[in-house]
């Protein structure tokens, strides 16, 4: 109550205050308001390449989106520009200390033409909330989904036609004040880029060969691991180096004593298990503990098996599992099946599992992929590109 007494007076007098962790802003702060968007157009668009030309994240589209924000005035004018630089001071706060967040979500083409975003709102809120975590400003997530639209509408053509072609969408935002002092940044600049992107796998599925990581961890309790920080990701490269080094593709992150499976490279995990006597099925991933990244597939992939397996023959599990679970279960014949959910491959089949010198063989019921992760992957594809209607996840671009 004092708090809230505290801040209303100093909102009253129109200064920034924080009351227990979370943000205050006075009245003169603008909201981020989609309706103020202006537009600059290119007037030399880039030469479009063919859909076996793209290469994830290399080439970009002909504009971007850029919102500033300082904590004297709030968001500024949403601005859509051509593609360009940015031109920061070298003691800006995202390079000495890591006020960087980032999104990942994807714009499809359905087959009258349209675009679709897939679970935007998802995508608005983890950004609000790794925002909140770092201290960067937080913003009306609505918004800021408008004006992806407009981004997305004004460089349509680069939108790639095709199962498994999209437009990869990188919504970022960095603390951009220019000072060496460790604090809440005083400035910070919003930006939307959009790259063209073919299937993850355009020959098919490719099962992944990992290797479940126990000296190295990718996230802890009390850390950050459930936000997508930018600083989260360079110090996975290593192990994943380590790993390449001994013959696989990714890390199986392991935590704790007991050796939970936590997530595979940048992807949440997911395993299908047998009971050997009834014949139930259970899917299963690592609960969102703090640990876990709350991932829109992972998210996506739940609420389909609720909705869609058969209940009497499923269970689905939002439980850890150990590296020692799985080896038992895959050695008594088990373990159905394995894969990694996230928005650039969907899903992606694991076929194996080294650990400790030793590799598991995970079933692969298809041939590259189990049954059942084709089935997601399937499910998921025919909702992103509007084949099929399912809860408002697919949103035509407007
Ligand atoms: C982005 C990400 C995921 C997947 O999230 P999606 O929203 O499904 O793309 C999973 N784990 C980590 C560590 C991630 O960064």
């Amino acid at each position: 109550m004092l708090g809230k007494l505290i801040c209303r007076s100093r909102l009253a007098a129109g200064v920034r205050a924080f009351s227990t962790g979370s943000r205050f802003y006075s009245n003169k702060l603008a909201p981020l308001d989609a309706s103020r968007l202006q537009i600059n157009k290119t007037s030399t668009p880039k030469h479009k390449l063919a859909n076996d030309q793209l290469v994830f994240g290399k080439t970009f589209t002909d504009h971007m989106l850029e919102i500033e924000w300082d904590a004297q005035s709030g968001w500024g004018v949403p601005k859509i520009s051509p593609y360009h630089n940015l031109s920061l001071d070298p003691s800006c706060a995202v390079f000495h200390y890591a006020f960087e967040l980032f999104e990942g979500m994807k714009a499809y083409k359905d087959a009258n033409g349209n675009v679709r975003t897939f679970r935007g709102d998802k995508n608005m809120e983890r950004m609000n909330k790794s925002a909140e975590r770092i201290a960067l400003p937080t913003f009306d997530g609505e918004e800021l989904i408008k004006l992806i639209d407009k981004l997305v509408l004004l460089d349509k053509d680069f939108v790639p036609e095709g199962a498994g072609y999209s437009l990869y969408l990188r919504p970022t935002m960095i603390g951009t004040q220019a000072s060496l002092g460790v604090g809440i940044p005083s400035k910070a600049l919003l930006y939307v880029i959009a790259s063209p992107v073919g299937p993850y796998y355009p020959t098919g599925f490719k099962p992944v060969s990992l290797e479940a990581t126990d000296y190295a961890v990718r996230a802890w309790p009390g850390g950050v691991g459930n936000r997508k920080l930018g600083a989260n990701y360079a110090p996975c490269i290593k192990p994943q180096l380590e790993a390449a080094s001994r013959g696989y593709h990714q890390n199986l992150w392991l935590f704790g004593e007991e050796g939970n499976v936590t997530e595979v490279g940048t992807m949440n995990a997911f395993f299908i298990f047998k009971d050997l006597i009834t014949g139930k099925k259970e899917l299963v991933t690592a609960p969102l503990d703090g640990t876990i990244l709350e991932g829109v597939t992972r998210d996506s992939i739940l609420e389909l098996a609720r909705t869609r397996l058969p209940a009497e023959e499923w269970e689905v599990s939002e439980r850890y599992c150990t590296i020692h679970e799985i080896i038992e279960k895959a050695t008594k014949g088990a373990l159905v099946e394995a894969f990694g959910a996230g928005t650039a491959a969907v899903v992606s089949p694991i076929g194996n599992i080294g650990y400790q010198g030793k590799d598991i063989a995970i079933p692969l019921a298809r041939g590259n992929s189990g049954e059942y992760t084709a089935k997601f992957a399937d499910w998921i594809r025919e909702i992103q590109y509007g084949e099929e209607e399912f809860q408002g996840w697919s949103r035509v671009c407007q």
